[in-house]
Protein backbone atom coordinates (compact mmCIF):
# COMPACT_ATOMS: atom_id res chain seq x y z
CA UNK A 1 0.00 0.00 0.00
CA UNK A 2 1.28 3.48 -0.86
CA UNK A 3 1.66 5.51 2.38
CA UNK A 4 2.16 9.15 0.63
CA UNK A 5 1.02 11.02 -2.35
CA UNK A 6 2.88 13.87 -3.33
CA UNK A 7 0.18 16.97 -3.50
CA UNK A 8 0.67 20.73 -4.09
CA UNK A 9 -2.89 21.76 -2.37
CA UNK A 10 -6.07 20.65 -0.65
CA UNK A 11 -8.87 23.26 -1.61
CA UNK A 12 -12.28 23.04 1.13
CA UNK A 13 -15.39 24.30 -0.30
CA UNK A 14 -15.01 24.38 -3.95
CA UNK A 15 -17.97 24.25 -5.93
CA UNK A 16 -16.59 24.03 -9.47
CA UNK A 17 -15.20 20.73 -8.66
CA UNK A 18 -18.24 18.13 -9.42
CA UNK A 19 -21.82 17.89 -7.84
CA UNK A 20 -22.28 19.91 -4.52
CA UNK A 21 -19.18 21.58 -2.19
CA UNK A 22 -15.72 19.59 -2.53
CA UNK A 23 -12.53 18.85 -0.88
CA UNK A 24 -10.40 19.23 -3.71
CA UNK A 25 -7.34 17.02 -3.49
CA UNK A 26 -4.47 18.69 -6.12
CA UNK A 27 -2.04 15.86 -7.48
CA UNK A 28 1.55 16.84 -8.48
CA UNK A 29 2.70 15.75 -12.25
CA UNK A 30 1.15 15.88 -15.80
CA UNK A 31 2.45 13.53 -18.65
CA UNK A 32 0.95 15.84 -21.14
CA UNK A 33 2.03 19.37 -22.08
CA UNK A 34 -1.25 21.54 -23.22
CA UNK A 35 0.45 25.02 -24.69
CA UNK A 36 -2.16 27.04 -22.58
CA UNK A 37 -1.75 25.05 -18.99
CA UNK A 38 -4.01 26.63 -16.30
CA UNK A 39 -1.60 24.69 -13.94
CA UNK A 40 1.76 25.17 -14.33
CA UNK A 41 2.44 24.41 -10.99
CA UNK A 42 1.47 20.55 -11.13
CA UNK A 43 3.01 19.73 -14.42
CA UNK A 44 6.35 18.90 -12.94
CA UNK A 45 6.72 15.81 -10.27
CA UNK A 46 9.51 17.91 -8.45
CA UNK A 47 8.68 20.25 -5.93
CA UNK A 48 9.23 23.96 -7.10
CA UNK A 49 10.18 27.17 -5.22
CA UNK A 50 7.26 29.94 -6.50
CA UNK A 51 8.19 33.42 -5.53
CA UNK A 52 5.49 36.24 -6.28
CA UNK A 53 7.55 39.88 -7.27
CA UNK A 54 4.25 41.44 -6.46
CA UNK A 55 4.29 40.76 -2.84
CA UNK A 56 8.43 41.38 -2.23
CA UNK A 57 9.20 44.24 -0.52
CA UNK A 58 12.78 43.63 -0.92
CA UNK A 59 13.74 43.17 2.40
CA UNK A 60 16.06 41.12 1.77
CA UNK A 61 15.71 38.74 4.66
CA UNK A 62 15.73 35.49 2.23
CA UNK A 63 19.26 35.97 1.08
CA UNK A 64 20.20 36.19 4.95
CA UNK A 65 19.05 32.64 5.74
CA UNK A 66 19.31 30.32 2.38
CA UNK A 67 22.41 28.37 2.77
CA UNK A 68 22.40 28.60 -0.52
CA UNK A 69 22.50 31.85 -1.89
CA UNK A 70 19.47 31.14 -4.31
CA UNK A 71 18.55 34.69 -3.33
CA UNK A 72 20.59 37.77 -5.05
CA UNK A 73 19.89 41.61 -5.42
CA UNK A 74 21.01 44.24 -7.82
CA UNK A 75 19.45 47.56 -8.59
CA UNK A 76 16.39 46.53 -6.43
CA UNK A 77 15.70 43.59 -8.67
CA UNK A 78 15.43 40.41 -6.39
CA UNK A 79 16.90 37.69 -8.46
CA UNK A 80 16.49 33.90 -7.73
CA UNK A 81 18.66 31.25 -8.82
CA UNK A 82 16.54 27.86 -8.96
CA UNK A 83 19.05 25.54 -9.80
CA UNK A 84 20.79 26.05 -6.40
CA UNK A 85 17.86 25.49 -3.92
CA UNK A 86 17.53 22.25 -2.08
CA UNK A 87 14.21 22.72 -0.93
CA UNK A 88 15.23 23.60 3.14
CA UNK A 89 12.28 25.96 3.40
CA UNK A 90 14.08 28.52 5.38
CA UNK A 91 13.27 31.19 3.19
CA UNK A 92 10.03 30.62 3.12
CA UNK A 93 9.42 30.49 6.34
CA UNK A 94 10.73 33.88 7.09
CA UNK A 95 8.93 36.01 4.31
CA UNK A 96 6.64 37.80 6.14
CA UNK A 97 4.99 38.82 3.21
CA UNK A 98 4.29 35.10 1.91
CA UNK A 99 5.70 36.01 -1.63
CA UNK A 100 7.52 32.53 -1.40
CA UNK A 101 6.22 29.26 -1.47
CA UNK A 102 7.49 25.45 -1.71
CA UNK A 103 5.07 23.73 -4.03
CA UNK A 104 4.45 20.00 -3.58
CA UNK A 105 5.05 17.83 -0.94
CA UNK A 106 4.70 14.01 -0.01
CA UNK A 107 1.25 14.14 2.23
CA UNK A 108 1.06 10.95 4.17
CA UNK A 109 -2.81 9.25 3.02
CA UNK A 110 -3.75 9.32 6.60
CA UNK A 111 -3.02 13.19 7.24
CA UNK A 112 -4.81 14.01 3.62
CA UNK A 113 -8.00 11.89 4.79
CA UNK A 114 -8.03 13.69 8.17
CA UNK A 115 -8.09 17.42 6.15
CA UNK A 116 -10.82 15.59 4.25
CA UNK A 117 -13.00 14.69 7.01
CA UNK A 118 -12.63 18.42 8.32
CA UNK A 119 -15.17 19.19 5.50
CA UNK A 120 -17.76 16.51 5.74
CA UNK A 121 -20.47 17.92 7.64
CA UNK A 122 -20.55 20.12 4.75
CA UNK A 123 -21.11 17.70 2.00
CA UNK A 124 -24.41 16.78 2.23
CA UNK A 125 -26.28 14.73 -0.40
CA UNK A 126 -24.25 15.83 -3.24
CA UNK A 127 -20.46 16.95 -2.57
CA UNK A 128 -17.49 14.99 -1.32
CA UNK A 129 -14.01 14.82 -2.59
CA UNK A 130 -12.26 15.21 -6.15
CA UNK A 131 -8.98 14.19 -6.76
CA UNK A 132 -7.38 16.51 -9.27
CA UNK A 133 -3.90 18.16 -10.47
CA UNK A 134 -1.90 17.61 -12.56
CA UNK A 135 -2.75 13.73 -13.45
CA UNK A 136 -4.14 12.22 -10.76
CA UNK A 137 -3.64 8.76 -12.15
CA UNK A 138 -0.01 9.84 -12.23
CA UNK A 139 0.05 8.77 -8.92
CA UNK A 140 -2.11 5.53 -9.06
CA UNK A 141 -1.15 3.55 -6.08
CA UNK A 142 -2.10 6.74 -3.77
CA UNK A 143 -4.95 7.59 -5.68
CA UNK A 144 -6.76 3.84 -5.50
CA UNK A 145 -5.71 4.20 -1.62
CA UNK A 146 -7.52 7.03 -0.98
CA UNK A 147 -11.13 6.37 -3.19
CA UNK A 148 -11.03 3.79 -1.03
CA UNK A 149 -10.27 5.10 2.31
CA UNK A 150 -13.37 7.80 1.00
CA UNK A 151 -15.71 5.28 0.00
CA UNK A 152 -15.20 3.31 3.37
CA UNK A 153 -16.07 6.80 4.83
CA UNK A 154 -19.19 7.00 2.83
CA UNK A 155 -18.17 10.30 0.67
CA UNK A 156 -19.08 11.10 -2.91
CA UNK A 157 -15.85 10.61 -5.29
CA UNK A 158 -14.87 12.31 -7.92
CA UNK A 159 -12.04 12.06 -10.13
CA UNK A 160 -10.49 15.22 -12.57
CA UNK A 161 -8.63 13.65 -15.49
CA UNK A 162 -7.15 14.18 -18.71
CA UNK A 163 -7.95 10.45 -19.37
CA UNK A 164 -4.36 10.13 -20.41
CA UNK A 165 -3.31 6.86 -18.37
CA UNK A 166 -3.83 3.17 -18.28
CA UNK A 167 -6.83 1.62 -19.39
CA UNK A 168 -6.77 -1.02 -16.37
CA UNK A 169 -5.72 1.37 -13.80
CA UNK A 170 -8.98 3.63 -15.12
CA UNK A 171 -11.41 1.21 -14.78
CA UNK A 172 -9.86 -0.60 -11.07
CA UNK A 173 -10.88 3.19 -10.25
CA UNK A 174 -13.81 3.70 -11.42
CA UNK A 175 -15.02 1.03 -9.09
CA UNK A 176 -14.96 3.72 -6.13
CA UNK A 177 -15.10 6.91 -8.33
CA UNK A 178 -18.49 8.78 -8.65
CA UNK A 179 -18.14 11.09 -11.10
CA UNK A 180 -15.32 11.82 -13.40
CA UNK A 181 -14.75 15.00 -14.56
CA UNK A 182 -12.87 13.34 -18.07
CA UNK A 183 -11.30 16.09 -19.87
CA UNK A 184 -11.93 16.93 -23.74
CA UNK A 185 -9.71 19.22 -24.70
CA UNK A 186 -9.11 19.06 -28.64
CA UNK A 187 -11.00 16.83 -31.46
CA UNK A 188 -8.51 16.42 -34.47
CA UNK A 189 -5.96 14.42 -33.39
CA UNK A 190 -3.27 16.60 -35.12
CA UNK A 191 -3.79 18.99 -33.41
CA UNK A 192 -3.69 16.99 -30.06
CA UNK A 193 -0.91 16.19 -30.70
CA UNK A 194 0.34 19.59 -32.06
CA UNK A 195 -0.92 21.86 -28.76
CA UNK A 196 -0.83 19.22 -26.14
CA UNK A 197 1.69 16.82 -26.31
CA UNK A 198 -0.03 13.41 -27.24
CA UNK A 199 -2.60 12.26 -29.42
CA UNK A 200 -6.27 11.60 -28.30
CA UNK A 201 -6.25 7.85 -29.17
CA UNK A 202 -5.73 6.39 -25.49
CA UNK A 203 -7.89 9.03 -23.97
CA UNK A 204 -10.86 8.11 -26.41
CA UNK A 205 -10.01 4.34 -25.65
CA UNK A 206 -10.42 5.28 -21.80
CA UNK A 207 -13.16 7.25 -22.35
CA UNK A 208 -15.10 3.96 -24.02
CA UNK A 209 -13.32 1.81 -21.19
CA UNK A 210 -15.76 4.16 -19.01
CA UNK A 211 -18.91 3.95 -20.44
CA UNK A 212 -18.32 0.04 -20.75
CA UNK A 213 -18.76 -0.07 -16.91
CA UNK A 214 -21.56 2.36 -16.98
CA UNK A 215 -19.40 5.38 -15.12
CA UNK A 216 -20.68 8.39 -14.87
CA UNK A 217 -18.68 10.77 -16.80
CA UNK A 218 -19.26 15.18 -17.01
CA UNK A 219 -17.35 16.19 -19.93
CA UNK A 220 -14.95 18.99 -19.76
CA UNK A 221 -13.73 21.31 -22.53
CA UNK A 222 -11.57 24.10 -22.38
CA UNK A 223 -12.21 25.95 -24.75
CA UNK A 224 -8.80 28.04 -26.07
CA UNK A 225 -8.78 30.77 -28.30
CA UNK A 226 -7.06 30.62 -31.95
CA UNK A 227 -6.70 26.70 -30.48
CA UNK A 228 -10.19 24.74 -30.11
CA UNK A 229 -12.77 27.55 -31.01
CA UNK A 230 -14.20 26.57 -33.83
CA UNK A 231 -17.64 25.17 -35.31
CA UNK A 232 -16.07 21.76 -36.51
CA UNK A 233 -14.81 20.95 -32.59
CA UNK A 234 -18.34 21.97 -31.02
CA UNK A 235 -19.37 19.59 -34.01
CA UNK A 236 -17.34 17.21 -32.59
CA UNK A 237 -17.82 17.27 -29.07
CA UNK A 238 -21.68 16.87 -29.55
CA UNK A 239 -20.97 13.71 -31.81
CA UNK A 240 -18.80 11.96 -29.19
CA UNK A 241 -21.57 13.25 -26.78
CA UNK A 242 -23.97 10.85 -28.57
CA UNK A 243 -21.56 8.58 -29.34
CA UNK A 244 -20.59 7.37 -25.46
CA UNK A 245 -23.52 6.71 -23.06
CA UNK A 246 -21.44 7.73 -20.08
CA UNK A 247 -21.14 11.29 -20.94
CA UNK A 248 -24.35 12.49 -18.56
CA UNK A 249 -23.42 16.62 -19.55
CA UNK A 250 -21.03 18.89 -20.55
CA UNK A 251 -19.59 21.64 -19.21
CA UNK A 252 -17.52 24.60 -21.46
CA UNK A 253 -14.15 26.39 -19.78
CA UNK A 254 -13.53 29.48 -21.03
CA UNK A 255 -9.98 30.00 -21.35
CA UNK A 256 -8.67 32.40 -18.63
CA UNK A 257 -4.72 33.63 -18.40
CA UNK A 258 -3.80 32.80 -15.04
CA UNK A 259 -1.19 30.29 -16.14
CA UNK A 260 0.99 33.29 -17.41
CA UNK A 261 1.54 34.75 -13.74
CA UNK A 262 2.05 31.26 -11.80
CA UNK A 263 4.51 30.26 -14.68
CA UNK A 264 6.51 33.54 -14.13
CA UNK A 265 6.40 32.58 -10.50
CA UNK A 266 7.90 29.38 -10.98
CA UNK A 267 10.87 31.28 -13.08
CA UNK A 268 9.01 29.62 -16.43
CA UNK A 269 8.25 30.58 -19.70
CA UNK A 270 4.53 30.29 -20.88
CA UNK A 271 4.69 29.60 -24.91
CA UNK A 272 0.99 30.39 -25.41
CA UNK A 273 1.13 34.37 -25.20
CA UNK A 274 -2.73 34.91 -24.76
CA UNK A 275 -3.80 37.40 -22.18
CA UNK A 276 -7.05 37.77 -22.63
CA UNK A 277 -10.18 35.67 -21.65
CA UNK A 278 -12.14 33.75 -23.68
CA UNK A 279 -15.04 35.74 -25.52
CA UNK A 280 -18.11 33.93 -23.04
CA UNK A 281 -20.67 35.33 -26.19
CA UNK A 282 -18.48 33.13 -28.92
CA UNK A 283 -18.80 30.40 -26.63
CA UNK A 284 -22.72 30.61 -25.97
CA UNK A 285 -23.46 30.79 -29.57
CA UNK A 286 -21.07 27.94 -30.44
CA UNK A 287 -23.25 26.09 -27.83
CA UNK A 288 -26.21 27.22 -28.99
CA UNK A 289 -25.03 25.36 -32.45
CA UNK A 290 -25.43 22.23 -30.70
CA UNK A 291 -27.71 22.12 -28.28
CA UNK A 292 -30.30 20.86 -30.33
CA UNK A 293 -28.45 17.92 -31.85
CA UNK A 294 -27.40 16.40 -28.19
CA UNK A 295 -29.44 14.71 -25.21
CA UNK A 296 -27.29 16.09 -22.42
CA UNK A 297 -27.04 18.94 -20.17
CA UNK A 298 -24.58 22.01 -21.29
CA UNK A 299 -22.73 24.40 -19.33
CA UNK A 300 -20.56 26.92 -19.56
CA UNK A 301 -18.07 27.49 -15.87
S1 LIG B 1 -3.47 18.33 -18.58
FE1 LIG B 1 -3.80 20.06 -17.17
S2 LIG B 1 -1.98 20.10 -15.87
FE2 LIG B 1 -1.49 18.81 -17.65
S3 LIG B 1 -0.49 20.19 -19.06
FE3 LIG B 1 -2.66 20.15 -19.59
S4 LIG B 1 -3.61 21.86 -18.47
FE4 LIG B 1 -1.56 21.48 -17.58
S1 LIG C 1 11.93 37.76 2.54
FE1 LIG C 1 10.14 37.91 1.20
S2 LIG C 1 9.69 40.09 1.06
FE2 LIG C 1 11.77 39.90 1.87
S3 LIG C 1 13.06 39.99 0.04
FE3 LIG C 1 12.69 37.84 0.43
S4 LIG C 1 10.90 37.36 -0.82
FE4 LIG C 1 11.01 39.57 -0.68
S1 LIG D 1 14.16 26.80 0.08
FE1 LIG D 1 16.12 26.82 1.20
S2 LIG D 1 17.65 26.52 -0.39
FE2 LIG D 1 15.79 27.08 -1.44
S3 LIG D 1 15.90 29.25 -1.70
FE3 LIG D 1 14.79 28.92 0.20
S4 LIG D 1 16.32 28.95 1.82
FE4 LIG D 1 17.42 28.73 -0.13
Amino acid sequence: MSKTANIFNIQHFSVNDGPGIRTVVFFKGCPLDCVWCHNPESKSVEQELSFSNEKCILCKKCAGICPCSVHTFENNIHHINREKCVMCGKCVDICEMSSLKILGKEYPLKEIMEDIAKDDVFFADDGGVTFSGGEPFMQFDSLYELLKMCKAKGYSTCIETSGFTLKENILKAAEYTDYFLFDCKETNPENHKKYIGADNKLILENLSALCSVNAHVILRCPIIPGINDRQEHFDSIARLANQYSCIKSIEFMPYHPLGISKSEQLGKTYSFDMRNFADKNMIENYCQSIIDKIFVSIKIN
